[in-house]
């Protein structure tokens, strides 16, 4: 069993249903889209590992089974995260709508020490679509969103075409580096403490 050193961050991707939040995950992690729509099932994070200055840095990146259409995510899904991807749709209005409540649900239930210097990040999905003209939520309108919480940084993203994707996990790991906590991990695969907490917590479908 090696011992490596590396700073495990837990990031959760929120948003309405639809938006594209296992997409843009599966297109960061394993680099591919499908356009099939499926709601996750099973595995409710994925790990990625990279390197950010000089930094070894795991990514442990929280995606929900669906059970955002119809239940809240349980304390499992929230606990020690250290850094919330919020993420809506550029053509659907409403998931724009709905980041004020995603934004107040995570702060209820991640509870973080200070909420005003809390990472968020915020992706508006889907800018394929159409070329563009389907749009209903312009650069500023969700710019200007971004400004009243504290300045999250904002990136515009499409799982499908595989753009800002790479770029957008980037800064969610730098940002997320803020809030770090760094653990010697014994590191084979994931670590069998995250698994007990996510069955206990009744995050798995
Ligand atoms: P989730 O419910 O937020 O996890 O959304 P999904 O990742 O399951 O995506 C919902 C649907 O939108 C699926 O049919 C995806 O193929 C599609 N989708 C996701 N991202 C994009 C994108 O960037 N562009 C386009 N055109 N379709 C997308
Ligand atoms: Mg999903």
């Amino acid at each position: 069993m090696s011992m490596r050193k590396r700073t495990l961050l837990k990031v959760i991707v929120l948003g309405d249903s639809g938006v594209g939040k296992t997409s843009l995950m599966n297109q960061y992690v394993h680099m591919k889209f499908t356009q099939q729509y499926k709601a996750t099932i099973g595995a409710d994070f994925v790990t990625t590992e990279l390197q950010i200055d000089d930094r070894d840095v795991t990514l442990q990146i929280w995606d929900t089974a669906g059970q955002e259409r119809f239940q809240s995510l349980g304390v499992a899904f929230y606990r020690g995260a250290d850094c919330c991807v919020l993420v809506y749709d550029v053509n659907v209005m409403k998931s724009f709508d709905s980041l004020d409540n995603w934004h107040e649900e995570f702060l209820k239930q991640a509870n973080p020490t200070d909420p005003r210097t809390f990472p968020f990040i915020l992706l508006g999905n889907k800018i394929d679509v159409d070329g563009g003209n389907t749009r209903v939520v312009s650069e500023k309108k969700a710019k200007d969103w971004c400004a009243s919480k504290e300045n999250i940084p904002y990136f515009e993203t499409s799982a499908k075409e595989d753009i800002n994707v790479d770029v957008a996990f980037h800064c969610i790991a730098k940002t997320a580096l803020v809030n770090e906590r760094e653990q010697d991990i014994y590191f084979q695969g994931i670590p069998d403490a995250v698994n007990e907490t996510e069955q206990r917590g009744g995050c798995a479908c």
